[in-house]
């Protein structure tokens, strides 16, 4: 049998896209490498509490068309965001906001708030940051970037701040007001039931094969489909000919612990260099949960190598330049397209990725 699409990948962006095939009257085959749908955003039942597998996702956006879209295939909770962080033996809350600055300092006005960040900023800040370092000291002075966001940084990226990037850090809120809300988005929430179920239903009446690699896949059956749209890493598809894009993984050590409540919020940030993960999510506390039990993951940063999980595109000039010179190959492809996080090397959300699908959507159907 032949399809109109073949595609690689089962997570979002590739749901999505088969979603709105399908509603265009295309046949769809999606396959991936995995023994479940979802991508990175599976989510797996333990202990009746739904566990993020593959890390924290909170839904967020301030897309209208976007939110309306998702929500088509879930109702969404009103969890917000609010993740706190411990460095050493201090406990602060973030994003960067007066409950932050109130605790670091001892002080209660955005005056006073204002007058300690703008004295820091005077003395480390520069006027055009051209990398994070340069950037969080530009924005929140010394103390914030010493305590909350170097170490984390560098544990999350394993490389210097000044090696990186300066949007990493612009997605994080920094405000003067008493909110600990962690996204400016109109839009936030969790899924009821986890997001799974959501992929689930894009997917109905599709054709999936799990556990299916593609490039094994691709030579025993290369007529399966007229077109391919591939979401995996857009350097292995092209054999690394060019070279090898540079990603992060993250590995989660997950622990059901016989207590209710273990740390009383979903996400606590671990800044110090001296703690190896960067942090601890409990995952029970995105749907408000009662179980009797908890599960709680610690998440571990590093390299990425062949053989494991690519999880973050690492989008310093170096790479950027290089993800470049496959998009030119791409570009040239008459029959197969590229998306999500790792087909279009980008450091995309969810909501950036419906987004980046629809687009898709519209001029390919
Ligand atoms: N960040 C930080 N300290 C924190 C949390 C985040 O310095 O406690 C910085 C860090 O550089 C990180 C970036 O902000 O890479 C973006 O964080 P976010 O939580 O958005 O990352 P994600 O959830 O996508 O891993």
């Amino acid at each position: 049998m032949k399809y109109d699409y073949l595609i690689v990948g089962a997570g979002l962006y590739g749901a999505v896209f088969a979603y709105e095939a399908k509603k265009a009257g295309k046949t769809c085959l999606v396959i991936d490498k995995r023994a479940h749908i979802a991508g990175n955003i599976y989510c797996e039942n333990i202990e009746d509490i739904n566990v993020h597998k593959y890390g924290a996702h909170i839904f967020h956006t301030s897309n209208k068309e976007v939110w309306d879209y998702i929500n088509q295939f879930a109702e969404f909770n009103h969890y917000i965001n609010s993740p706190v962080a411990v460095y050493k033996d201090e406990l602060y809350n973030l994003p960067f906001n007066m409950n932050t600055f109130s605790k670091l300092w001892n002080i209660r006005t955005p005056e006073e708030a204002k007058e300690i960040i703008d004295k820091q900023r005077a003395e480390y800040g520069v006027e055009d940051p051209k990398n994070l370092e340069e950037q969080a000291l530009s924005l929140a002075g010394k103390d914030v970037y010493e305590k909350l966001i170097k170490e984390y940084t560098e544990k999350q990226w394993g490389r210097p701040c000044r090696e990186l990037p300066a949007f990493i850090i612009k997605r994080l809120p920094f405000r003067f007001i008493y909110d600990n809300n962690y996204f400016n988005d109109r839009y936030q929430g969790i899924p009821v039931g986890g997001y799974t179920k959501i992929v689930e239903k894009m997917l109905e009446g599709i054709d999936v094969k799990l556990n299916t690699d593609y490039f094994e896949f691709i030579k025993e059956n290369p007529d399966i489909a007229d077109k391919t749209l591939f979401t995996g890493m857009i350097d292995e598809f092209y054999g690394y000919k060019l070279g090898t894009l540079q990603y992060r993984t993250v590995r989660f050590e997950t622990e059901v612990l016989d207590c209710e409540n273990y740390q009383g919020n979903a996400v606590v940030n671990y800044t110090s260099h001296e703690v190896p993960f960067t942090r601890i999510i409990e995952h029970k506390h995105f749907e408000f949960g009662k179980q009797p039990k908890t599960v709680i993951s610690r998440e571990y940063s590093s390299e990425w190598k062949p053989g494991i999980e690519p999880y973050y595109p690492i989008n310093n000039d170096e790479n950027n330049e290089l993800f470049a010179k496959y998009r030119e190959l791409a570009d040239k492809e008459e029959k197969v397209i590229f998306g999500g996080r790792l087909g279009n090397y980008k450091y995309y959300d969810m909501d950036k990725v419906i987004e980046a699908a629809l687009e898709m959507v519209k001029t390919e159907l």
